[in-house]
């Protein structure tokens, strides 16, 4: 609590009392909190690829580039680096756009059989590398009101993370359900898994459970941050259930009418 006092006088200008005021500033004592956890997030988060890509670019500078193979590894890594920044960048900027009071998503009628179909076949040849099965169980149509291109970067970000945390050889499956009201999404992997300590936390911005696992699939950490605020913003639900070592499973229903 933040308090503070004042006397009140009277119209003699003696003391006749004194007003208290409390204000509950934990609230906003934690949003500053996090405010400044996310700048130093950031911060670290640009400043890693950032090192990496101005070394390699001074020792090329220095004489690295006479040497073709290495002048080829060295250009590899800089061009990796930095497309991890634009990554970093485009995944800010989009969660500060939904962010905005006043983001408006651009619903139509969606076929949702349609977004899993192109999802899979997006993502097909990640799970050929991992020679990984996605199976896909789903009804013949389904309809529902909701912005297409949102809604394709919430399928895309869960299966595309089923992929990154299943260990080679393993299975990710997408089931759609069409219900009267709502529509149900389940997509499940038999991978890695989460601690039960660890799921609530996952949705949050830069929370991950293995850094650098993360990192060397690509991930920013601002994935399911960012599936959660679209998924609230069509005023759907996500739920997560995670064993460890046995897989996690993620269902989100949407009211099929926006
Ligand atoms: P990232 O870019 O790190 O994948 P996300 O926001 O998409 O960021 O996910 C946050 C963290 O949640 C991941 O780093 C990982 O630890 C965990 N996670 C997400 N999806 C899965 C999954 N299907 N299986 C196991 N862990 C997962």
């Amino acid at each position: 609590f933040m308090v503070s006092a004042a006397p009140i006088f009277d119209k003699n200008g003696r003391v006749q009392g004194t007003t208290v005021v409390f204000n509950d500033i934990t609230e906003i004592k934690k949003l500053e909190q996090m405010r400044k956890d996310f700048v130093a997030n950031v911060s670290h988060e640009l400043k890693t690829p950032l090192t990496s890509i101005k070394g390699f670019a001074e020792t090329l500078l220095d004489g690295a580039q006479e040497v073709p193979e290495i002048r080829e590894q060295f250009l590899r890594i800089i061009h990796d680096e930095s497309e991890r920044m634009q990554t970093l960048v485009e995944d800010l900027l989009e969660l500060s756009r939904l962010e905005q009071d006043n983001y408006q998503l651009e619903t139509a009628i969606v076929d949702v059989t349609g977004l899993v179909r192109e999802t899979a076949a997006l993502l097909h040849r990640r799970a050929t590398e991992k020679e990984m099965t996605i199976h896909i169980e789903m009804e013949e149509e389904v309809f529902i009101r909701a912005d297409l291109n949102r809604l394709k970067q919430v399928v895309v970000n869960l299966v595309a993370n089923a992929l990154n945390y299943t260990p080679n050889g393993g299975n990710v499956w997408i089931q759609l359900e069409d219900g009267e009201e709502f529509v149900q999404l389940i997509i499940k992997d038999d991978g890695i898994g989460i601690h039960p300590k660890e799921t609530q936390r996952i949705f949050e911005r830069f929370y991950r459970v293995d850094k650098a696992r993360s990192r060397n699939s690509g991930g920013t950490g601002l994935g399911l941050a960012i599936v959660k605020h679209i998924v609230d913003l069509h005023h759907g639900e996500i739920e997560i259930a995670s064993e460890e070592h046995k897989g996690t499973t993620f269902t989100i229903r949407l009211p099929k009418h926006g």
